[in-house]
């Protein structure tokens, strides 16, 4: 088995979410005493969401790439960033390691084609929704990406960084995100990309009209096989 190298943190709240469906994805596979090689780094958010916000990208990027370094350094053999709007620094990881970086919207792009979704909704932070760093990925796999409208992209990152990150659950923002999705749908989205890792703390499957595509379940799944060598 490969030793997976994840940069977690980004919040903590999903990171262990990674972690929980990392292993679980092994010990189905394997058998019930078997479990993941990884090694899991975790940065402090506080400073990565305050670059985030200030547009101070480098800064951020700076932290990641240090992080993506000790990783390799202690025996990864990938490093998988836990994050999806931090992707937007992935060259300048990539760039930094030669071991494999499992970019998270291959993943996402081969489960929208799996199940002939040719057009998709995308939810996550705005830096995801209103910059090309991710969707020009998925539109390189032949998609087409709808994002919400204004309110709705504002309602949504909102609840990322105040409630979600912050472990907050609330029945009024599943509702709220609800509302986006028929929006969508209503446009002609056939799935959702859950483009944010926390989203699936708050929006199961029953909650939604149409499909959800989850980054955080299909990038692990993406680690699991690059472990095991499939
Ligand atoms: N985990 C989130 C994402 O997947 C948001 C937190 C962050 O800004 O990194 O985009």
């Amino acid at each position: 088995m490969r030793t997976i190298g994840l940069i977690g943190g980004m919040s903590w709240e999903s990171s262990a979410e990674y972690y929980r469906l990392i292993n679980q994805q092994v010990r189905d596979r394997l058998g019930p005493l078997r479990s993941a090689q990884l090694l899991m780094h975790s940065v402090d958010f506080g400073p990565v969401e305050q670059a985030q916000h200030a547009g101070r990208w480098d800064d951020a990027a700076q932290i990641l790439v240090d992080a993506a370094r000790s990783l390799e350094a202690g025996g990864a053999e990938c490093v998988v960033l836990c994050t999806n709007t931090m992707h937007k620094v992935a060259g300048q990881i990539q760039a930094a390691i030669s071991v494999p970086f499992l970019h998270i919207a291959e993943p996402a792009g081969e489960a929208a084609l799996a199940i002939d979704a040719r057009t998709v909704g995308l939810l996550g932070t705005a830096f995801t929704m209103e910059q090309d760093f991710l969707k020009e990925r998925l539109t390189a796999q032949g998609l087409q990406v709808l994002v919400p409208e204004t309110e709705d992209r504002l309602a949504v990152h909102r609840i990322i960084y105040d409630e979600l990150c912050v472990g907050v659950i609330s029945d009024a923002s599943r509702e709220r995100y609800q509302q986006v999705i028929e929006a969508l749908a209503a446009r002609g989205a056939q799935a959702i990309i859950l483009g944010c890792t926390e989203i699936s703390l708050l929006i199961k499957p029953e909650h939604s009209e149409l499909p959800l595509l989850d980054t955080t379940e299909l990038h692990a799944r993406a680690a699991v096989a690059f472990a095991l060598g499939d």
